[in-house]
């Protein structure tokens, strides 16, 4: 059999943003810079890689693919940046003759006969090269008999439910072989759309809500309020370990810790105990829109969920919402909490989610809760606290415990 000179090349497609217009090439331009980084963190350096646009695809090749051990490396770190849809382990050949194809495509068949299962095929020919002159049925045909004569005993066609189906290719200046592809996220590039800042508890919700706002390309940076020495060091740093994990997707982000203590502390004493929760929810939406505002995060990001809790009624929901004037998205709204909790576990947040370490809600946690609050009620319930310069009070006493947590590197 003919040898033929065969490229290891990772080949990378972007699901919505072909759709997009005018904007594509920003688009194309922000993803390939997350990719870059993204492959940067899983080569040390990216000299061993390179990626560019070539023809509806992103194509990246270099000598680090020809080490599987970072292939693999490469391919779980791509499979996480956002905008991108599936990855393919490729072959590049340049060869025009047909008998070169032939031969490369018989030799992707073995690699994956000495993998030891598939037994059944199917070819699907594709001529992006209109100038070469069979078509691309014909081509498919042509490279699926090539295969049965090379392993006539150990192969055959099954054109309905194939065991490997192997794509060929054939473009102007070179000839790619891929058989499946390995499905990542899909959503929009990390930076495209804004920056959120996403309340961060340690508990399974909200590590869920930032993840889906990011992934429709939301910067994030987080809050996370606790209530020392009511809730122990171990609770923070669980929240900083989740922050560690969202990295992971989104680069950097940054955690705002602050101490909600002097809030409850005050509510506690003067406002009515069945509304607590409500109350407590309106401080840190507030706190938290001081923090954006600050930030230059245009939105706030919640982990609720209609029903889930009974801070989270519909009437909850609503008058928490009253607490901003910035736009709070909250992901979550309508997923069934099954789904949220696979999708924790898909994302790897799940198992730190899980750990039991308190939360500030807990503490003051009301024995009655109100389901059903007016707004007129709460606000009747937060004038108990005084004038509204003492609120902004409390609330700077709050924003002074304020430390910060960087995760991850930056991308
Ligand atoms: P989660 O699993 O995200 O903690 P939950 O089901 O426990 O959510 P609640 O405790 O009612 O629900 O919280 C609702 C939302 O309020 C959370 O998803 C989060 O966005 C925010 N939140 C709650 N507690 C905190 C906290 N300690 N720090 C920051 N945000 C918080
Ligand atoms: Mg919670």
């Amino acid at each position: 059999m003919t040898e033929i000179n065969t490229q290891n090349i990772l080949i990378i497609r972007y699901g919505e943003i072909a759709l997009k217009g005018m904007n594509k090439p920003y688009f194309e331009k922000t993803l390939l810079r997350r990719i870059r980084a993204a492959m940067a963190q899983a080569v040390q350096s990216d000299g061993g890689v390179r990626i560019a646009a070539d023809g509806g695809l992103l194509i990246a090749c270099g000598p680090a693919l020809e080490d599987a051990a970072a292939e693999e490396r490469l391919i779980r770190q791509i499979l996480k940046v956002f905008g991108v849809s599936t990855v393919s382990k490729a072959w590049r050949i340049q060869a025009r003759e047909l008998t070169d194809i032939r031969a490369a495509a018989a030799a992707w068949m073995e690699q994956r006969l000495r993998e030891g299962c598939p037994v059944t095929f199917k070819v699907f020919g594709k001529r992006a090269d209109k100038t070469y002159p069979i078509t691309s049925p014909e081509l498919a045909a042509d490279i699926g008999e090539a295969i049965l004569e090379a392993y006539p005993d150990r192969v055959r066609v099954d054109v309905k439910n194939p065991e490997v189906s192997l794509y060929v290719h054939l473009r102007r200046k070179d000839v790619l072989i891929f058989d499946d592809s390995l499905k990542g996220f899909g959503g929009l590039p990390l930076g495209t759309n804004g920056k959120g800042l996403v309340l961060l508890s340690g508990g399974i919700d909200s590590p869920v809500a930032a993840w889906l706002m990011a992934k429709r390309g939301m910067q994030i940076e987080a809050v996370h309020f606790h209530s020392y020495p009511y809730t122990s060091k171990r609770a923070e740093e669980k929240v900083c370990d989740l922050a560690e994990i969202l990295s992971s997707y989104c680069g950097t982000v940054k955690v705002h810790i602050v101490n909600l203590l002097p809030a409850q502390e005050a509510l506690a004493a003067k406002c009515p105990d069945s509304e607590m929760t409500i109350l407590v929810r309106r401080f840190m939406v507030r706190i938290a829109e001081k923090i954006a505002l600050r930030e230059g995060a245009g939105f706030l990001i919640t982990g609720e969920n209609l029903g889930q809790v009974a801070s989270q009624t519909a009437e909850g929901i609503a008058v928490t919402d009253r607490a901003s004037t910035l736009p709070i998205l909250r992901p979550l709204i309508a997923m069934d909490k099954v789904d949220i909790m696979a999708l924790a576990q898909e994302i790897g947040t799940y198992e730190t989610s899980i750990l039991p370490y308190e939360d500030c809600c807990t503490v003051f946690l009301p024995k009655h809760p109100s389901t059903k609050p007016t707004l007129p009620r709460i606000e009747a319930s937060e004038s108990l606290l005084g004038a509204p310069e003492a609120i902004e009070a409390i609330e700077a006493e709050v924003l002074s415990s304020e430390t910060l947590f960087e995760s991850g590197r930056v991308r």
